[in-house]
Parts: structure tokens; sequence; C-alpha cells
């Protein structure tokens, strides 16, 4: 039977990062100036202290500068908008990072108003967010703008394409569909009220999944041929005991009818830090007023 091209996220992210660190290296050598990327951790969440570790790691490896700064769970809201102002005038930080979620008794829309739009590089300020809607110049979210690059990369031009996509979260399915439109797709968002969502994912020659639901997205809503983008991140329980990550496409099933497929873990996952980099890349180099191939 058939089986679809798997998609290659791990692959595609190095490639992307070994880039990043070729232009870094250029930026010093050419500029005397370094990339630097400040990560904001507040409370010992441990999913969050993971992706903070990870981001140190792979910034550290494309010869940026890591600012990590790490703060108690009840650290007062007063403080971490200084830490922020402080961030916003350092010279040597181009890119500002709050790890979210933020405790509760911190009001995380606040806090995303406080960061410099241009050091921004989460894209989640609305002056980017507006940036994204109106098709000016601001920082993409890293999660939709990995999927972006990957659908690229997969089909080349996506123009007078049919997209689905599943969930409109501010972080994901928002940005995901405005890029979409960007690229000419006819696009439909769903989510947890959309009627007929089997339907809908039917009609669609991309579907980007990002429901939080483990595998939700069944093999036979796929349209035959069809190229299948899994954002979902979700740890399950097996009968004996042990965890494994799935997306929110039943992948088995998926791949025997789709034309390309994300797997899960090794598909958007990775993608995400690499976006990340390169939006700090972009942003140093906006900073300083110097040319970078975008
Ligand atoms: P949210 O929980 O913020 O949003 C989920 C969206 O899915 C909502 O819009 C919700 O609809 C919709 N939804 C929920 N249940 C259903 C359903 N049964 N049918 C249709 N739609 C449904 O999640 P995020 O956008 O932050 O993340 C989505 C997934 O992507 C998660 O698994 C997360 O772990 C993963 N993720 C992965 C990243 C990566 O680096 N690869 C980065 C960020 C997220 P409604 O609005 O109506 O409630």
């Amino acid at each position: 039977s058939p089986r679809a091209k798997l998609i290659d996220g791990n692959a595609f992210s190095a490639a992307l990062r070994d880039e990043i660190a070729t232009r870094v290296h250029e930026l010093r050598d050419l500029h005397h100036v370094v990339p630097g990327l400040a990560v904001v951790l507040v409370g010992e969440d441990p999913a969050s202290q993971v992706y903070v570790r990870n981001k140190h790691k792979r910034t550290l490896e494309t010869g940026m500068n890591s600012f990590e700064h790490k703060l108690p769970a009840d650290t007062p809201e007063s403080h971490l908008l200084t830490l922020i102002e402080g961030l916003n005038d350092d010279p040597e930080v181009h890119g500002i990072l709050v790890q979210l979620p933020l405790p509760r008794h911190i009001n995380a829309q606040k806090v995303i108003e406080a960061i410099r739009p241009d050091k921004d590089v989460d894209g989640f300020h609305p002056w980017n967010v507006g940036m994204l809607a109106s098709g000016g110049i601001g920082l993409i979210p890293c999660t939709p703008l990995g999927s972006m690059m990957l659908l690229r990369d997969t089909l080349g031009s996506l123009s007078g394409l049919k997209a689905v996509v599943i969930g409109r979260s501010n972080i994901v399915g928002k940005p995901m569909a405005h890029l979409l439109i960007r690229e000419s797709c006819t696009v439909t968002v769903a989510h947890s009220r959309t009627k007929d969502l089997a339907a809908e994912v039917r009609a669609a020659d991309i579907v980007v999944a990002a429901v939080g639901q483990p595998e939700m997205v069944k093999g036979d809503w796929i349209k035959p041929g069809a190229t299948v983008i899994d954002v979902g991140i979700n740890r399950i329980t097996l009968p004996d005991g042990k965890t494994k990550l799935v997306g929110d496409v039943k992948f088995d099933e998926a791949v025997q009818v789709a034309g390309a497929i994300t797997p899960v873990p090794g598909g958007v996952g990775p993608m995400t830090i690499a976006c990340l980099l390169r939006n700090t890349l972009t942003a140093c180099a906006r900073l300083h007023n110097l040319d970078i191939p975008e």
C-alpha cells in the first residue's frame, strides 16, 4: 500500500541551525555583533524547564549569547516587568522570550506587551500580531513559522491549495492561518465548536493539526495525497504503564492516506527552537541595520 513521504523536521531544523550558525559567525567577524537571546523562566514547571534548557543549549551551539533569567514562582509581576525593561534597553540582548505559562498571579498579556516588539522573538506582542495580519515586516511566532517552512519545502508553491487549521490559539492556530493566507491558500480555521470536523478535513489539501488531543484526527478524514502537519505534542500512557509522545493525528492511519506527513516526535517540534534562533538572528540584524538573507 502507498505510504506518505515523511517530513523530516530533525534534518530540516539541523540544516537551518547550521545556516544560522554561519550567519552568526559572519556577523561576529564582519560587524563585531553577537546576537543575544534572553530567556526568562518564572517558577519550576518541569516541561518549561526542559524547553528552557534546550533553548539555552541550541542558542550557544549557534555561537549566539544566551542569557538565562530564572525567577522563583512567587516573583511579583512588578519585578518581572522591571527585568523586561532592563532587557529592552540592553544592547547585548536582541531577543527576549518569557517562557509560558506564567504563574497565575502574573498577567501574561501585560508581560507580553511589555516586551519591545522588535525584540519579541516569540511574535506574541500585539504589534507583531498586527504586522502578520496586515502583511508587514514583524516577527512571526516560531511554531507556525517552522510549520510553514516544512510546507514550503514539501510543496513548493501553496497557491490555490485548500488548507484547514484545526485550533485557533494565539500561539499556533491563528498565526498559522495568517501565514497560509499569505501563501494564497484558501483557509478554514476549525475549533471545538466546528460542526463537522471530519468533512472540513476531508476537503483540505493541507491539514495543520494544533489541537492538543492525542490522535484525534483519523486516517479516513485525510484526503488522499494531502500534506499533514501535526503540531500536537501529547504524552500518553500505554497499557503497560510506559508513556510515549503522540501527535494530534492518528499517524499509523494517516500515513497510509496522506501524500506527506510530519512524525511526532521529529516533525514540527525541533523546528520551533530553530525558528526561535532564526528570529533572534533576524531581530539582531534589524536592530543593527544589517542586511542578512531572509
Ligand atoms: P490550545 O489548547 O491553546 O488550543 C487548542 C485549540 O484546539 C483550541 O482552539 C480548541 O478550540 C481546539 N480544540 C480542542 N479540542 C478540539 C476538538 N475536539 N475539536 C476541534 N478543535 C478542538 O493549544 P495550542 O495551540 O497551544 O497547542 C496545540 C497543540 O500543539 C498541543 O498539543 C501543544 O502541545 C502543541 N504545541 C506544540 C509546539 C511545538 O513546538 N511543536 C508548540 C506549541 C504547541 P477552542 O478554541 O474552541 O477551545
